[in-house]
């Protein structure tokens, strides 16, 4: 289980909030090899429950009350992080570990987004973590441009809100 970059960590959180539908384990399967796992990936019902709980934790993360934020990631943090440890396993360059070596995959997933959101908030401040405001979405995303605010999950979502906004103003 790989930890790297942080922009690794920020996505794999995101992606994780966003994902709207986590039917079984082989959606899981896919979601953590298109997140850069390596094989083997094998992975249960019981995991797919506890990722689902995991994901519902970390969306208080992305709304509008910064303290709240903190609070939501200091409890995935003491509750699934232990001490930082290096680790070359299987042949990886040395990377950070933050979760227990045999860590379950939401356990893992659990501590390794909490200290990914928990590095980006601190560098970016929690404004920069958010939940789109276009009508009809509720998809999060994490602003990584400095100095530029940013409303929507997409560029699609800003260009349907504006078109929304000019089609009221027409009456
Ligand atoms: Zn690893
Ligand atoms: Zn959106």
């Amino acid at each position: 289980m790989e930890i790297q970059s942080p922009d690794r960590l920020i996505r794999l959180a995101v992606d994780l909030v966003n994902l709207r539908e986590l039917p079984g384990p082989a959606e899981l399967r896919a979601f953590l090899l298109a997140h850069g796992e390596p094989e083997p990936v094998e992975v249960d019902e019981d995991d797919v429950e506890g990722v689902r709980a995991v994901r519902e934790a970390l969306r208080p993360v992305f709304e509008d009350d910064p303290a709240e934020g903190a609070r939501a990631v200091n409890a995935l943090l003491a509750r699934y992080a232990v001490r930082p440890y290096l680790s070359d396993h299987d042949g990886t360059p040395w990377h950070v570990h933050v979760a227990e070596p045999d860590a379950s995959w939401a356990d893992w997933l659990a501590a390794t987004t909490a200290l990914g959101l928990a590095t980006f908030a601190a560098g970016h401040g929690f404004e920069s973590l958010a939940v789109c405001a276009a009508a009809n979405c509720d998809r999060v995303f994490a602003n990584t441009a400095v100095n530029r605010p940013r409303r929507f999950c997409t560029p699609r979502c800003a260009t349907r809100t504006r078109v929304a906004t000019y089609r009221a103003r027409q009456g």
